[in-house]
């Protein structure tokens, strides 16, 4: 019998391109069918054929606490008696504001948007309006969204412009955008050295999750940190992914650095549409209506989805919340690494806070370069062992995973036991 998710996957690809609606959930990389998910509640979804699986993507990331957590369902629940938008004011956006600007002591003052491409790609119009500059620097592997700026790809050779990495991207707006290696300071110097002057902005993911995992050298943020501030640029900490995942004050708070401009979603919506830019007061005053830089944004600070992210940043703050996350995370990347050398499979994992990276390299990567060795082909065997024992991992290598709160120590040992009999059959 055809299963259900096949039937839906099939009846999808007919008025929807690719029968999903953003690229990676097709499962492309992996092969196979896409899960259809009916339902999620604490660490676990249960798909369109009843399959229940231990859940390590989270939506990619919102959902810290897990799936249905009860007290951001019944914010949402309260919130929409109220009414769904007002397109004015509201008092939620204002606790919000003032909760981001408090967890994060860089923030002087910020902006809610809905997404986290909004967000990168406001931030950034701010710093080329505030510098009056318009080269952006970013890095390979890094992910920001997906506006024009942003998918570009290093052209060849050392410190030429960029090229677009998407079609539809004019190569005169990629031309304004050069891509540098990660966690490497001397490329990074020889780009000022070369560039300062039209240099408007860096943009980083302090901690890399959309390349799996890499996590960034302490000397390659204090570089990012005093070329910015030697040079006027704006440093932008993209932290969609890391703000209040990797720790109670996001990278910046673990590694010490204090960004210009931070650029938040994900955890800050707990699983609805939320984003935010913030950072220095002088920056942030050149946004209308207070300057020049335009943004807007119809459903921006949207009363239900400001009620899901205030629910969630709450919990968080629960004494022991980030000290247990890790914990749990440690055991499951401790408990596969010690699965697979047990089986001899080459194979890394580490964590920071409450995501994590898997590597079917013996080494933990710390480039993209290093990144791009990790074996292919082992880790679709890995992602196919693991979803049909019912635990689900990003349906592609390259991608951070993520535990939430509600991941209980059992479990992950499940998840453990599963990856040792895969292994086993290696
Ligand atoms: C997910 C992500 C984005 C984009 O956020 P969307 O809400 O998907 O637009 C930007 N930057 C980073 C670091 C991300 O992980």
């Amino acid at each position: 019998m055809i299963s259900r998710n096949q039937q839906l996957f099939e009846r999808a690809q007919k008025h929807i391109p690719g029968g999903v609606n953003s690229p990676v959930r097709a499962f492309r990389s992996v092969g196979g069918t896409p899960r259809f998910f009916v339902a999620g509640s604490g660490a676990h979804v249960t798909d369109a054929d009843g399959r229940r699986y231990v859940d390590y993507v989270g939506s990619w990331g919102p959902l810290i606490l897990g799936h249905a957590h009860p007290a951001v369902i019944a914010a949402v629940q309260e919130a929409t008696l109220k009414g769904l938008s007002f397109g004015a004011p509201t008092e939620s956006e204002v606790d919000m504001a003032d909760l981001l600007c408090e967890l994060l002591p860089s923030l002087e003052m910020v902006r809610l948007v809905s997404s986290g491409t909004e967000a990168t790609m406001s931030a950034i119009r701010l710093a080329r309006g505030y510098t009056g500059r318009d080269l952006l620097i970013k890095f390979e592997g890094c992910y920001h969204g997906h506006s024009d700026s942003l998918l570009v790809k290093a052209g060849s050779g050392l410190l030429t412009l960029g090229n677009p990495s998407s079609a539809g991207v004019p190569a005169d707006l990629a031309q304004h955008t050069m891509v540098l290696d990660y966690n490497d300071s001397a490329g990074l110097a020889a780009a000022f050295a070369e560039h300062a002057a039209q240099i408007a902005a860096v943009i980083v993911e302090p901690v890399a999750g959309n390349m799996n995992l890499v996590t960034p050298r302490l000397q390659f943020l204090q570089a990012l940190r005093e070329l910015c501030t030697r040079h006027g640029a704006v440093l932008i900490f993209d932290e969609v992914m890391t703000g209040f995942r990797v720790g109670p004050r996001g990278a910046q708070g673990l590694y010490g650095i204090t960004p210009d401009l931070t650029t938040l979603g994900k955890v800050i919506g707990g699983g609805m549409p939320v984003g935010a830019f913030g950072g220095r007061a002088e920056i942030m005053g050149k946004i209308a209506p207070l300057g020049p830089v335009y943004q807007a944004g119809t459903l921006s600070g949207n009363p239900v989805a400001v009620a899901a992210g205030l629910a969630t940043l709450r919990q968080l703050r629960a004494a022991g919340f980030y000290e247990e996350l890790a914990q749990r995370t440690r055991q499951l990347t401790d408990g596969l690494q010690a699965a697979a050398h047990r089986n001899g499979v080459p194979f890394s994992a580490q964590a920071v806070g409450g995501m994590f990276g898997l590597y079917f390299r013996s080494e933990c990567p710390q480039s993209y370069a290093e990144v791009m060795s990790c074996d292919l082909q082992a880790f679709n065997r890995f992602f196919h062992g693991m979803l049909d024992a019912g635990h689900y991992f990003a349906p592609a290598a390259f991608e951070a995973g993520f535990v939430s709160a509600a991941h209980a120590e059992a479990d992950i040992a499940a998840t453990v036991a599963a990856a040792e009999a895969v292994f086993k059959a290696w």
